[in-house]
C-alpha cells in the first residue's frame, strides 16, 4: 500500500458568529428570491406527496431548506448520508437539527463491508493518492447510500444554487437527473448573503466550521479552509487539478454505478 502524501489540514477554532458578520447581507430581491424558493417547494410538495425527501449535507443552504419545510409544514421527508468520514461538528449539528425542529432525519449509510473491503486494500487515506480512488471512496461512501436514500422516490431536493460554481452556473429551480427523478432546486438563484442572511434572521443553526472559512463542508478528510478570493469550492479535493472536481452526486444524480473496489491507484 502506497504512503499517503496530504498531510491533514489544522482548522483554525471557529469563532461563534463571524459567518454571519462576514456574509449575512439583505440584498435586493430577497423577498423575491425567498418567495421563489417556498412556492417551488409547496409545488415540488404537492405533485411528489410522500415520494419526495430533501438530500441534505447540513450545509448552510440545506439547513435554509429543511427550516423552510419545517416552517411550511411540508410533507417531505429530510435525509442525511453519514459517509463514515463527517467532521464531529458536522454530527453534532444533526443532533442539534433534530432538537431544533423537533424532527427525526433519515440517516444513510455505506455498507460497511464493502467499505472494510476497501480500507483494507486501499488504507483509509486513499483519496489522496490518485483521482480514481477518490471516485471509488466518493462511489462508495456517497454515492451508493444516496441511490438506496432515493428508491422509490419520485423527486430530491438540493442546496445546489448557480453561484457555487462555474460547474453549477445551469442550475435550474426544477430539474431533472440522469434517472428521471425530479431534482429540486429552490435556492437555485440564491447568493450566498441571503442564505446567511436567512439563517441569521430566522435563527436556525448552523455548522461553525462555516466560521472557520469552510463555506462548502464535506468529508473532513476532503475540506479545507478557504482563503480570501479562492472559489467557492476550492476547499474540496484541493489536491486534486480538475477545477471541476465534484462527488459524482450531482454529476450522476445517483444514477452512476460505484467505481469497482480494485482501483488503479494512477
Ligand atoms: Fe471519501 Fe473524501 Fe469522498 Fe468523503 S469526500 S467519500 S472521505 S473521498
Amino acid at each position: 500500500m502506497a504512503e499517503t502524501r496530504i498531510p491533514p489540514i489544522r482548522i483554525e477554532p471557529p469563532l461563534p458568529g463571524r459567518a454571519f458578520a462576514l456574509y449575512a447581507q439583505r440584498l435586493p430581491g430577497y423577498e423575491e428570491r425567498l418567495q421563489q424558493a417556498v412556492a417551488t417547494l409547496q409545488q415540488a410538495a404537492c405533485a411528489h406527496a410522500g415520494r419526495i425527501v430533501q438530500a441534505s449535507s447540513l450545509g448552510a443552504e440545506d439547513m435554509v431548506i429543511t427550516d423552510l419545510i419545517v416552517r411550511h409544514r411540508l410533507p417531505v421527508a429530510v435525509a442525511v448520508i453519514d459517509t463514515g468520514r463527517l467532521h464531529a461538528e458536522t454530527l453534532a449539528l444533526r443532533q442539534r437539527a433534530m432538537a431544533h425542529w423537533g424532527i427525526a432525519l433519515e440517516v444513510w449509510q455505506p455498507d460497511t463491508a464493502e467499505v472494510r473491503a476497501f480500507e483494507a486494500e486501499h488504507g483509509a487515506d486513499a483519496m489522496y493518492r490518485s483521482p480514481a480512488l477518490r471516485h471509488a471512496c466518493c462511489g462508495l461512501r456517497k454515492v451508493e447510500p444516496l441511490r438506496r436514500l432515493l428508491a422509490g422516490r419520485t423527486a430530491w431536493i438540493t442546496g445546489l444554487r448557480r453561484e457555487q460554481s462555474g460547474q453549477r452556473a445551469g442550475v435550474s429551480l426544477l430539474d431533472l437527473d440522469e434517472t428521471g427523478r425530479a431534482k429540486v432546486n429552490p435556492l437555485a438563484d440564491w447568493r450566498w448573503a441571503d442564505v446567511w442572511h436567512y439563517l441569521q434572521t430566522h435563527g436556525v443553526p448552523y455548522n461553525p466550521l462555516h466560521d472557520a472559512f469552510m463555506p462548502s463542508i464535506g468529508c473532513a478528510p476532503c475540506t479545507r479552509p478557504i482563503a480570501v478570493g479562492e472559489d467557492f469550492r476550492a476547499g474540496r479535493w484541493w489536491w486534486e487539478d480538475d477545477p471541476r472536481r465534484e462527488c459524482g452526486l450531482h454529476l450522476s444524480g445517483a444514477a452512476a454505478t460505484p467505481l469497482p473496489l480494485s482501483v488503479a491507484e494512477s
